[in-house]
């Protein structure tokens, strides 16, 4: 059975910085998740903050947000079967050292907050988290 889903995804600063974006998406194509819109943007803090909103009470929120904000990213909606799940495993463990073989983090993630992606943990996130950056 097919499940079509939509999911979220971001590469982060550090990624895009190190002119990762068509090696990222060549990984996300070939693995059968399809970029329907793709935007580079920079967002404020004030932005940030909103969208990692779900982290406000956690140490490395601060640092987090400001992150996010510190330059370019790509933001993505990926559609495919499965796409929350399979965007998550295709990206790997938070930390890179812990992340599996050829993840995307295990690849080209740089430290736990430098990890170059983001995706929807939950099909209810990646709603919101779609809507968060594609509102009409
Ligand atoms: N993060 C961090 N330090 C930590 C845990 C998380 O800087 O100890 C950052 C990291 O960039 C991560 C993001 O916060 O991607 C959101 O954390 P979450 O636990 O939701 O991880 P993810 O869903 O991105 O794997
Ligand atoms: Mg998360």
């Amino acid at each position: 059975m097919s499940n079509l889903e939509q999911t979220l995804s971001i590469i982060k600063p550090d990624a895009v910085e190190r002119n990762l974006v068509e090696e990222i998406k060549n990984i996300f194509k070939k693995n059968n998740l399809n970029i329907i819109e793709s935007k580079k943007i920079k967002i404020t803090k004030d932005e940030a903050s909103e969208f990692y909103k779900v982290h406000q009470s956690k140490p490395f929120y601060n640092d987090l947000c400001s992150y996010l904000s510190s330059g370019p990213i790509v933001v993505m909606i990926l559609e495919g079967n499965n796409a929350v799940i399979s965007n998550r495993k295709l990206m790997g463990a938070t930390n890179p050292k812990e992340a599996e073989e050829n993840t995307i983090r295990k690849i080209y993630g740089l430290s736990i907050d430098k990890n170059s992606v983001h995706g929807s943990d939950s099909l209810e996130n990646a709603k919101k988290e779609i809507a968060f950056f594609f509102k009409n």
